[in-house]
């Protein structure tokens, strides 16, 4: 296929080159980045211009939309998938400009991070039309290990947001019962083999264990370097929230675990430590 790839960030630029790999033409471009053995487009239309599909690896909604704007009048019938963490309401008022102009658009968040990115093995979730999910099945593929079609354009976002809400519940969640533990006297050791196997498991404690020296490696044994940053983190319990107060939906959990990364990333300067150093940050707390 001919892939235009535009936002060549620290997901974008290996997404890409594992597409060129396995033998796609990708004509990549960023208004910053200029990754290493990729061809690059001089504006995000010239990496539009004449593609079979258009792949976007964005920062946010804002930037996305104002992308899709210039790209999409020149995208005759080809797909527009966007890789980006968006809000909801942005990726279907993109996939409905799309629509508009005869082309198809995807919202396909992924997870697995960087390194994910790097060895070709993230996960999909893909909002938007079936047929082009097929489209892009085959590069789904490459670039990943796992794709999941979520139904209706948006619904790849929601998938995200709602898995990562559940995410941030249950680190912070895991981190506190780790410093009561500790301040009760129970061994680390001990707390992770009962909960690991106990009702209160969950894969922030099973894979992703916020205690240094216990459970599989994680980034608090690299002394809390990301992994996935507090920053990145707080950006989708935003974005849930934006979508819960859209939806009118209540979430009293991931309001506090909003509020509690946004002290943790804005007051106290976190934002680069990896999103499981609430747990050392709990340790040095009293109650309040
Ligand atoms: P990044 O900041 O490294 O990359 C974004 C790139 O977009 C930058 O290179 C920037 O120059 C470029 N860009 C900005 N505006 C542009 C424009 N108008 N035209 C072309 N390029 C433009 O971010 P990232 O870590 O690669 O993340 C990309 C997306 O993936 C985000 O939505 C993020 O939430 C999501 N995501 C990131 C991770 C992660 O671990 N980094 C994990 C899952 C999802």
């Amino acid at each position: 296929m001919k892939i235009g790839f535009i936002g060549l960030g620290n997901m974008g630029a290996p997404m890409a080159a594992n597409l060129a790999s396995a033998g796609h033409e990708v004509i990549g471009f960023d208004t910053v980045a200029t990754p290493d053995g990729l061809a690059l487009a001089a504006s995000a239309s010239e990496a539009a211009q004449g593609a079979d599909l258009v792949i976007t690896m964005l920062p946010n909604g804002e930037i996305l939309r104002s992308v899709a704007a210039e790209i999409l009048p020149q995208m005759k019938n080809a797909v527009l998938l966007d890789c980006s963490t968006v809000d909801v309401a942005s990726a279907r008022s993109v996939a409905a400009q799309a629509a508009d102009l005869g082309c198809a658009a995807l919202d396909a968040p992924v997870s697995g991070g960087i390194g994910g990115a790097q060895n070709g093995t993230l996960t999909f979730m893909v909002g938007g039309p079936e047929s082009a999910f097929e489209t892009a099945k085959p590069l789904f593929d490459i670039m990943g290990q796992k794709s999941v079609h979520c139904g209706a354009a948006g619904n790849g976002q929601a998938a995200k947001i709602c898995n990562n809400m559940i995410l941030g519940i249950t680190m912070i969640g895991t981190c506190e019962a780790f410093a009561l533990a500790d301040k009760l006297g129970l061994d680390r050791q001990a707390m992770f083999d009962v909960v690991s196997t106990s009702s209160g498991y969950s894969w922030s404690m099973n894979a992703y264990c916020p205690a240094p020296g216990v459970g599989p490696q994680s980034p608090a044994d690299n002394a809390y370097q990301p992994g996935f940053a507090a920053a990145l983190m707080l950006k989708d319990l935003r974005l849930s929230q934006d979508a819960a107060s859209d939806a009118d939906a209540d979430t009293p959990l991931g309001k506090a675990a909003t509020a509690l990364y946004q002290t943790f990333v804005e007051d106290e300067g976190q934002g680069t430590k990896d999103f499981s150093a609430m747990l050392p940050r709990f340790s040095a707390r009293s109650r309040e």
